[in-house]
């Protein structure tokens, strides 16, 4: 028996969504198929709202001018916010560091991403980064305190060393507490771990 090259299990534009689903993070193919058969069987209740929801969020998804979180407007929720205190920068690297801050609810002051890390292997500067955006805010919105949130990787303590360098003696510098683990992403860490990292912060 010859094994055939290719199974018809779907039609072409479902096969299409499964590989486009399979490019999630997290998702393979296999879970991909699944995800699409459960979408398919649910039709009513969750592909045709996803699909509209995904079709909302393209057309109105943009980054914050101010802070590079994502939103639907110019400027996003949390800088519009009266509410949040002035005078500190929570700086984190990337936009799901941000939501991960917020899932905690422990900072009200506003926040900057910087969009990656410092690396010279991979060639990526400070101006690669919104770091002279993050330098103006400091002067423009008076600034006392910057809180450095990134990553415990080396690219995260480089990047934290620098900027740390470059705000001596502009603002007070403290940094997340032990706790965060080696190479461990904020994104990864429970609301308890960021809020006790977040509470008991070092001066640098
Ligand atoms: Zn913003």
């Amino acid at each position: 028996m010859v094994a055939r090259k290719d199974p018809d299990m779907s039609s072409s534009e479902i096969d299409s969504l499964i590989d486009l689903m399979a490019k999630l993070p997290g998702l393979g193919p296999r879970s991909a198929r699944r995800a699409v058969l459960h979408l398919i069987r649910k039709r009513a209740l969750l592909l045709t709202p996803l699909s509209d929801a995904m079709l909302q969020v393209a057309a109105t998804a943009r980054e914050c001018l101010n802070c590079g979180n994502v939103g639907t407007s110019d400027i996003c929720d949390i800088c519009a916010s009266e509410k949040r205190a002035t005078g500190v920068l929570c700086v984190v690297e990337d936009v799901a560091d941000l939501w991960a801050m917020e899932r905690a609810q422990v900072f009200d002051g506003r926040y900057h991403v910087l969009g990656g890390t410092l690396s010279a292997l991979e060639g990526v500067g400070p101006e690669e980064l919104s770091i002279p955006r993050l330098m103006d805010r400091v002067v423009s919105e008076g600034i006392s305190e910057v809180i450095l949130a990134l990553n415990a990787t080396v690219d995260g303590q480089t990047t934290a060393h620098y900027i740390a360098d470059q705000l001596e003696e502009q603002v007070r510098l403290t940094s997340l507490a032990q706790g965060v683990p080696v190479g461990g992403e904020l994104d990864y860490l429970d609301e308890g771990t960021i809020s006790a990292a977040l509470t008991a912060r070092k001066t640098l």
